[in-house]
């Protein structure tokens, strides 16, 4: 499945927040969306998972209008993990995930030997199998990201949405939750807040600035020293990294470049 968003706006009170943003995503693709606070990548994320309404614009899954459907049918399409992980009340892990089947059941459907089994296999899938009866605000940030993607998982959606997937994460969760995204293999569209991590695992990326896109490609076209310094407003020294052959992002404080 491939995602389009055509010229899509959306403001509050006249403040355009974001602004005639197009953007796709091809089958099986994982595109980066990166930019600097407030440069408004939740909020188009919001537009796209119907959270909020565009003011204008279009979404499309393979050149199916979102907003002409139910939010029901759109969910068995797309899948979203924010980064917010905190649940109101104290489900246990698999109740969770069994959640991601509701988008497939209708009122009062009972679970089938069916959801079971696709929420057993989510659940191995991320690695928490055994986890399955801990209540989730017993697990670890890591883990709770992971019950979030085995509910994904267990939607069987074709879209995979993102916000900052691996905020707050230490750095062996942040590299564990990507390389979960990747292997999934589904057609995604991760918020990003680490470049180098953006740089690795992203076969494009798409840069927001005041809520434009103001640059898109691969990471080596994107992620360059004049764009970094313009959008971000650090110095870096980018390199080639000998071993992932990926751009690698040094950021050089003030007092280093005024040296
Ligand atoms: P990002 O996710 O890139 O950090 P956001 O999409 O969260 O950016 O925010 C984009 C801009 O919109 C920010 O300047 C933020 O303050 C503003 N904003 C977000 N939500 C609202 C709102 N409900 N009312 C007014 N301004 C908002
Ligand atoms: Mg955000």
């Amino acid at each position: 499945m491939n995602i389009t968003v055509k010229d899509l706006s959306y403001r509050i009170q006249d403040k355009p927040l974001i602004a005639s943003i197009s953007l796709d995503i091809q089958e099986g693709e994982l595109v980066g969306l990166i930019g600097p606070n407030g440069s408004g990548k939740s909020t188009l994320l919001k537009n796209m998972y119907r959270v909020l309404a565009p003011d204008q614009g279009e979404v499309f899954m393979n050149d199916k209008d979102l907003s002409r459907m139910s939010h029901k049918e759109s969910a068995r399409h797309v899948a979203v993990v924010s980064q917010e992980t905190s649940v109101a009340f104290d489900f246990t892990v698999q109740e969770i995930v069994f959640m991601g089947r509701s988008p497939h059941k209708k009122m009062f459907d009972t679970d089938t030997s069916q959801d079971r089994e696709i929420v057993h296999q989510a659940l191995s899938r991320v690695g928490l199998l055994h986890r399955a009866r801990s209540s989730f605000s017993t697990l670890s940030g890591g883990e709770k990201q992971r019950v979030l993607i085995a509910r994904a998982v267990a939607q069987q959606a074709s879209c995979l949405i993102l916000d900052e997937p691996t905020n707050h994460l230490d750095i062996r969760y942040q590299l564990q939750i990507m390389d979960l995204v990747k292997t999934l293999k589904i057609t995604s569209l991760a918020a990003l807040h680490d470049l180098n991590i953006a740089a690795y695992y992203c076969d494009r990326l798409y840069v927001l600035k005041a809520g434009r896109i103001i640059a898109s490609g691969s990471p080596e076209q994107v992620l360059r020293q004049d764009l970094l310094q313009d959008v971000f407003e650090v110095a870096t020294e980018i390199n080639r990294h000998p071993l992932t052959g990926k751009p690698s992002i040094t950021f050089l404080p003030e007092m280093v470049v005024r040296s």
